[in-house]
């Protein structure tokens, strides 16, 4: 499948600076920073920087070294949020099934409460 990309989605323009926004990690490929509608008492968002879609647009046209990048940034997230102990849900929401509101693939990592069965 071809993807196009909308330079003008909002996590676009985080990433040129146009939108403030609450980083908490930032590495050469990827950008983490607070939901600002949060749904659980840990609610990060991860993002490449490169303009990619989805999960699916990643792994087919990224380079290695930006895939690497974006799982290890995940789980340093992962990590500094101390969301281990406990648990949490990695989301990534795509297209008009998945509800997907931002065109520019991103993972919710989501933590700090019981968060109830998914798939149920
Ligand atoms: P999606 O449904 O695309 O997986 O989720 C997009 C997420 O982006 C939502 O959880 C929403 O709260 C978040 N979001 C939308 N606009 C902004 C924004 O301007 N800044 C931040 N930090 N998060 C946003």
């Amino acid at each position: 499948m071809a993807y196009s990309y909308d330079s003008e989605n909002i996590f676009a323009k985080i990433l040129r600076g146009e939108i403030p926004n609450d980083t908490v990690l930032e590495t050469e490929h990827s950008l983490a920073f607070r939901d600002i509608a949060p749904k659980a008492p840990t609610h990060i968002l991860v993002i490449p920087k490169g303009a990619y879609v989805n999960f699916d647009h990643f792994a087919q046209t990224a380079p290695e070294a930006e895939i690497v990048d974006y799982i290890r940034a995940v789980g340093e997230v992962c990590r500094q949020a101390g969301v281990e102990d406990d648990g949490f849900r990695l989301i990534s929401n795509a297209g008009r099934h998945g509800v997907q509101e931002v065109p520019h693939l991103h993972v919710h990592i989501v933590a700090g409460r019981p968060l109830g069965r998914m798939l149920a």
